[in-house]
């Protein structure tokens, strides 16, 4: 008798499961390679197949105008000849950067691309220049002798702009608008380290994301709940070479030219504008953890979840109730 009561209870939980998995539309979701990193955008909806298939092509046609691997792109044109009129799109995210170059106090500088080059990151040729080429591509270095008028862009002596520190959080930013106009209310919207939650998933609950451990594996620094918010990643264990037992990343610090060397491994900024974030991260990552706190602190409009080489992890107040974590945590307020 025991035994029919629970085959009869377990049918009922099954048909319970289905008739709700009938009224829940499953995600659906498109995942592609671009920006030198995977991407991978869920959401749920009426349009949300052709709206992800909008949002692919959407990426795949802003990595063609901002790669500077591709010769061809605007960007490598831009960098190629020192001055270029450029499309309405590109000149906007230009604008954009060096509005957030200003803003990020030069931590965030577009015009590190020398550096980046000299270090050998994109080819992944390694090297470490000499005393006298670091000074030159010092003085190379400075987003304020970026002009413009227009569209036209026209770079410093020496200059080239790269925007592998934005590109992604822009991107987030116009496929999450491009989602919400094709009324999607439920998405996730993962581009590398740059994580945007439209809603709440399945519209009942925050989305869970896991904030990836600088020391790689399956470990995380913790989890942090997301609605209608993003959490973008800047980190030294993304791209990275090492020397001697020195690390040397790929984050470049603009006043030095030289690998970002704060004691600073990950930073994590959750806000509501994964562009700003975007270049935040990167920004703060330079700074190092009591200049990030200090520049928290004035700003106060995002979160910070930073872990440091000494292994202490901080996470700033508003993140409270919203991170979880099974290391010990150090919970900064404002005003300390
Ligand atoms: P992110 O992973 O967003 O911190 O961006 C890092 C990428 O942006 C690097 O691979 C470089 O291409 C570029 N970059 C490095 N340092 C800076 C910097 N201080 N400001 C702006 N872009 C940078
Ligand atoms: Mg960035």
């Amino acid at each position: 008798m025991k035994g029919r009561t629970g085959f009869f209870a377990l049918l009922l939980v099954l048909g319970l499961c289905l008739s709700l998995s009938a009224c829940t539309p499953a995600y659906e979701s498109v995942s592609f390679f671009a920006m030198d990193c995977y991407m991978t955008i869920q959401a749920k909806g009426a349009n949300a197949l052709f709206a992800l298939a909008e949002c692919k092509d959407y990426i795949l046609s802003l990595e063609d105008k901002l790669s500077a691997t591709n010769a061809q792109s605007e960007l490598s044109l831009l960098n190629a000849s020192g001055q270029l009129p450029l499309s309405d799109e590109s000149a906007s995210l230009l604008s954009q950067a060096l509005s957030l170059s200003k803003e990020c106090e030069g931590y965030f500088d577009i015009t590190v691309r020398p550096a980046v080059e000299a270090w050998g990151f994109p080819a992944q040729d390694f090297r470490i220049p000499s005393a006298e080429e670091l000074s030159l591509l010092r003085s190379a270095i400075g987003y304020e002798k970026i002009e413009h008028t227009g569209n036209i862009f026209t770079l410093g002596q020496g200059q080239k702009v790269d925007l592998g520190a934005i590109a992604k959080g822009y991107a987030s930013c116009k496929v999450s608008a491009m989602l919400r106009n094709a009324g999607i209310d439920s998405a996730l919207v993962v581009l590398g380290g740059s994580v945007e939650a439209i809603g709440e998933k399945d519209g009942n609950t925050p989305w869970r994301i896991g904030v990836q451990h600088p020391d790689g594996g399956d470990n995380y620094l913790g989890i942090c709940h997301l609605t209608d918010a993003c959490m973008v990643t800047s980190g030294d264990y993304q791209r990275y070479f090492e020397q001697d037992g020195k690390r040397y990343c790929h984050i470049i610090d603009p006043f030095t030219a030289c690998p970002a060397q704060s004691d600073l491994r990950s930073c994590t900024v959750i806000c509501t504008d994964a562009c700003r974030g975007d270049a935040l991260s990167t920004a703060l990552f330079v700074m190092g953890r009591e200049k990030a706190l200090d520049y928290w602190q004035k700003a106060g409009d995002f979160e910070l979840i930073l872990y440091t080489k000494e292994a202490q992890l901080y996470i700033t107040e508003g993140l409270r109730s919203r991170f979880q974590s099974d290391l010990p945590v150090e919970v900064v307020s404002r005003g300390q």
